[in-house]
């Protein structure tokens, strides 16, 4: 049975269904899912990420949280956290970086919130000798000082769609048309959690909720707080996201959402004004393009030094990679960066309050 059959026969018994429900089994479904049965990264997959483009970003980004634990007086032992970490290379390039901070490596227990067992495998590999931990969920996180990465990670986590109707709302699920599965509307009602969106919506307009991000980050700032500890967080998106920002990629191209469920990534913009007040118990930086934080951390000079030990073709790749992680008109204005410290701790090299 493939997951069409499985979310149609569904659909048959149980109605429509919300979209967080949709994105989560064509992600996490445990035989078909996306993210569970292949790797995606990478110039073969469907997408590359930042850390597969090159070395110089997982370095710069373990140099930036290295200089923030030195900052707060080297706590040991702390976690090193990513969420989502794909093929653990950001983790693998931040830790050899990092090997020239006296004592960092040596205190961090390596810690993973990762939900595809098929990328664990893959992350472990990446990471041999480090021995690092999986946790399931994220109240599973050590009560220690805390410094996390996530890179691409807010956009994987399931929204719901609403569209605006008076004063209430009418939420966008995923039902069957003639068959096949096809996007509708449900009853109109009101929605508590989206009072502030009324104010700057009109009727017809569509707004995405991301739920399951607020808590994620309102624990990592809470262990933040509580023992110290820092966060760097990457990814696409605007303030307060207004319409449609589901996206489906299959090999490297645009897909429909609802065309091959569990063959396509799906993601959606993520909505910085939630992540920024979902950390509000720490202090975070100002959004940052990636391309300015990442020169204002020195990728120029690190990817000078690199081209002297390159030629031909692995030149131009590394060139072009460069590039592509800093123009404005490739990744570097795109994505953006903000950061996460306890209040009146300095704020991590690269950004500012
Ligand atoms: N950070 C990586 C990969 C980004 S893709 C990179 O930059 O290359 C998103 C990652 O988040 C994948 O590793 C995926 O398996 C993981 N993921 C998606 N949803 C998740 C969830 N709900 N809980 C934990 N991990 C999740």
């Amino acid at each position: 049975m493939s997951l069409s059959d499985i979310l149609t026969s569904q659909i048959i018994s149980q109605g429509p269904m919300r979209l967080d429900s949709y994105m989560t089994t064509c992600l996490l479904h445990p035989e078909h899912g996306y993210y569970t049965t292949r790797t995606p990264f990478g110039a073969a997959g469907d997408f590359i990420t930042a850390p597969e483009i090159s070395q110089m970003f997982g370095e710069l980004v373990g140099l930036s949280l290295a200089q923030a634990w030195l900052n707060q007086g080297a706590p040991k032992p702390f976690s090193l956290v990513e969420l989502g970490p794909g093929r653990g290379t950001l983790m693998a390039d931040a830790l050899r970086a990092c090997s020239s901070v006296a004592g960092f490596v040596d205190a961090a227990d390596i810690i993973l919130l990762e939900a595809s067992p098929a990328l664990r495998a893959i992350q472990g590999k990446a990471l041999t000798g480090f021995a690092p931990q999986w946790i399931d969920t994220i109240e599973d996180l050590p009560k220690q000082s805390t410094f996390f990465i996530a890179n691409e990670f807010f956009d994987a986590l399931p929204i719901r769609q609403f569209v605006r109707d008076g004063a209430n709302w009418r939420e966008r699920q995923v039902g069957l048309q003639d068959g096949a599965l096809a996007f509708g509307l449900g009853p109109t009602q009101p929605q508590p959690a989206l009072m502030h969106r009324i104010e700057d919506t009109k009727d017809g307009d569509l707004i995405e909720d991301c739920a399951a991000a607020a808590p994620i980050l309102s624990i990592l700032c809470e262990r933040i707080k509580a023992y110290g500890g820092a966060g760097l967080v990457f990814d696409y998106g605007d303030w307060r996201t207004l319409g449609d920002t589901l996206q489906a990629i299959q090999n490297h191209a645009p897909a429909d959402p609802l065309a091959a469920p569990g063959h396509a990534d799906l993601t959606a913009h993520v909505d910085f004004e939630a992540l920024l007040h979902a950390s509000a118990s720490c202090t975070p930086s100002r959004i940052t393009p990636q391309g300015v934080f990442l020169e204002r951390l020195g990728i120029t000079p690190r990817a000078q030094a690199l081209a002297q030990t390159l030629s031909g073709e692995a030149l131009e790749t590394h060139v072009a990679a460069h590039r592509r992680l800093t123009h404005p008109q490739e990744m570097g204005n795109l994505f953006k960066v903000f950061g996460i410290v306890p209040e009146g701790k300095p704020m991590l090299p690269g950004l500012d309050i």
